[in-house]
């Protein structure tokens, strides 16, 4: 297990050569390492080949553009990537297009906010990797494992059906459940209200996309009282919603 953001690597795929330095500095600060790639001409090959921890992607780029080099790397690679684009509007278009990207965020944005989401994705793939390591302990060794790591916080389990919170169980519903777990496995992804109902709810034709807000309402009220405040779950204005990873 990597100690916290010590030794992640970041690929910065960014035509504009001052942001890229800006979004440099803020990954240097916060302790990673990174790279710049100025066009999408080669971006495919070179992300292969390098296999850094995340990329940061610009969908408009000279050479190829970012929505061409995040299908195609997705094709061979689990790499987290991170899309930067222009305009909030173009973001539901792009949600629609299934690109697979873990998130997302509109320029122009805070330096700090894009590396805090950086940390959010790759945090919760240690997590992830923490627990999968443990397979086929209980709940509980990969709890310890995950507490171990420093990752102590909210814990879900797909083969118990149980939410934890520091141990504590919050005692979801069914549906509150699926709709967490799907939130949950991709962190930082920006879910659409009808993605989430497709996802979550296929069995269920009747189910309306405010549907979803009142869930989401009831899993922030569990947590709030199990973990004093802590939400999980953010609201994209006009969007939808995405899983945080807690500060812990
Ligand atoms: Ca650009």
């Amino acid at each position: 297990m990597r100690d916290a953001q010590a030794g992640w690597h970041i690929m910065i795929i960014e035509d504009e050569p001052s942001l890229a330095a800006i979004i440099q500095d803020y990954l240097t600060q916060a302790g990673m390492t990174s790279e710049i790639l100025h066009e999408g001409h080669r971006a495919v090959e070179t992300i292969l080949k390098r296999k850094p921890d995340l990329v940061i992607l610009d969908v408009m780029l000279p050479g190829m553009d970012g929505l061409s080099i995040c299908r195609e790397v997705r094709a061979k690679s689990d790499v987290p990537i991170i899309l930067e684009t222009a305009r909030v509007e173009e973001l539901d278009r792009l949600l629609g297009l299934e690109l697979g990207a873990d998130d997302y965020v509109c320029k122009p944005f805070s330096p700090r906010e894009l590396v805090a989401r950086v940390k959010a994705i790759l945090r919760r793939q240690a997590k992830v990797q923490a627990a999968a390591s443990g397979v086929l302990a209980d709940a509980e060794a990969s709890r310890d494992a995950a507490n171990a790591a420093g990752q102590d916080g909210l814990w879900l389990d797909e083969e118990r059906w149980s939410v934890t919170y520091n141990g504590q169980d919050l005692a979801l519903t069914r549906r509150e459940f699926q709709l967490l777990a799907i939130l949950y496995k991709r962190p930082g992804r920006v879910f659409s209200r009808a993605q989430l109902v497709e996802l979550a709810f296929s069995d269920d034709a009747d189910v309306f996309d405010r549907v979803i807000d009142t869930h989401i309402k009831n899993i922030r009220t569990k947590l709030r009282k199990q973990a004093s405040g802590v939400d999980v779950i953010r609201s994209v204005y006009g969007v939808g919603y995405a899983y945080e990873e807690p500060d812990t």
